[in-house]
């Protein structure tokens, strides 16, 4: 829902995605792998997901070439050459990344420099498997680059494996899909398209998250907020990022913070400071959370038992200035305009 839409002509690209979708839907993936023509398959996982892939390997058998276990939050350059140099040894011909968003950015930065195909099996509720978007840190700075190269072919959605996420994961990584959603929804870009996913997406994450934190080995709900979640990754994808992502990559990357909880913290400050820019996309999410969606998300993220405040997660007071002008230097497209000032306000209101 475009507030500031005023030419008229939207532009909606959809890029071409097979998912597989459901419980068990993990036991298919040395069939994907052999529809896309593998035979020496690299496996990217992170150390978390030791189980579903040491079940992969097994079933891989000899179209195994070689397993990369240390994928590192925030895709550093040099996590990745490592990576390509098992890649390049073990003669690969496609990645297969099961893990959250750091295992799903290695197997993306594989492809981006090799150009095999790759299959995404997320464990988290981060949206990366459905996104051309990048984000690689290099000496402490995050630069984050748009390539349709980029995006895995096949994704596989199998509930079983988000069961073991931690409740506090749980929470944040949701949260962190619903920032894509709620971004989505005041994107210059928005078409209804994006609209009618983000609508979805956020009515699906803030009704079945109280579910799943409730009882989360739940399958049923557990299955219903990963579809959320997918859906707000296409958002992600279809749609530009505005200034919350601007500010989870820039102090992500200057402090090397954890992806979800900084999200999580983040959303209802930046939903604070936007809506009242945008009051058609205030009211849908209003309509959507039955009341105010600030409360609603202030709420939510609130009841992490980790830290909920930039200065709980390690962030010096002193830097938020800097933070705020590297984002007011080169601003995203946002809805409300922000100058450092502003966004010095906003990250204090955070700490
Ligand atoms: P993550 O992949 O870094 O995982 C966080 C922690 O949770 C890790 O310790 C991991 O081992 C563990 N974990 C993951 N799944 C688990 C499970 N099912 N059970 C138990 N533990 C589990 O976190 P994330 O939030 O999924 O991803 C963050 C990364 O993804 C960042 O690098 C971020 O930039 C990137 N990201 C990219 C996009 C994009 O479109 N490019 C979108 C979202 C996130």
């Amino acid at each position: 829902m475009s507030d500031s839409a005023s030419s008229g002509v939207t532009v909606h690209e959809t890029l071409p995605l097979r998912v597989l979708a459901g419980l068990g839907a993990r036991h298919e993936i040395p069939r994907e792998t052999e529809r896309l023509g593998a035979e020496r398959v690299l496996l990217v996982s992170t150390r978390s997901a030791r189980g579903p892939a040491d079940e992969l390997a097994a079933a891989l058998g000899p179209g195994l070439a070689a397993r990369f276990d240390g994928p590192v939050v925030h895709t550093p350059v040099e996590v990745t050459r490592e990576a390509l140099a098992v890649a390049e040894r073990a003669g690969a011909d496609c990645v297969v990344a099961i893990g959250g968003g750091s295992a799903i950015g290695l197997a993306k930065a594989l492809s981006g420099r090799t150009g095999l195909p790759q299959v995404a099996v997320p464990t988290t509720y981060a949206g990366s498997e459905v996104t051309p978007n990048l984000g690689e840190t290099e000496n402490g700075v995050k630069t984050t680059r748009r390539d349709p190269a980029l995006a895995p072919g096949t994704v596989v959605y199998d509930p079983q494996l988000t069961l073991t996420m931690p409740k506090g994961l749980t929470l944040t990584s949701a949260l962190n899909a619903l920032a894509h959603s709620v971004e989505a929804l005041w994107a210059r870009d928005a078409t209804a398209a994006s609209d009618g996913l983000a609508s979805e997406s956020v009515d699906g994450i803030l009704t079945t998250l109280p579910a799943v934190l409730a009882d989360p080995a739940e399958i049923t709900a557990r299955e219903r907020l990963q579809s959320a979640a997918w859906l707000a990754g296409l958002c992600l994808a279809q749609t530009r990022m505005g200034l919350h992502h601007q500010l989870a990559h820039v102090l992500g990357g200057a402090f090397d913070l954890p992806h979800a909880e900084l999200h999580a913290l983040l959303l209802p400050h930046v939903m604070g400071f936007n809506l009242p820019a945008v009051p058609r996309t205030a009211e849908r999410l209003a309509r959507i959370a039955g009341g105010d969606p600030v409360a609603a998300v202030s709420r939510l993220a609130r009841g992490h038992e980790g830290p909920t405040t930039l200065a709980e997660l390690g962030v010096p007071r002193d830097g938020l200035r800097e933070a705020a002008e590297r984002v007011a230097a080169n601003p995203y497209p946002n809805p409300r305009a922000a100058d450092a000032d502003a966004i010095t306000d906003l990250l204090r209101q955070a700490w």
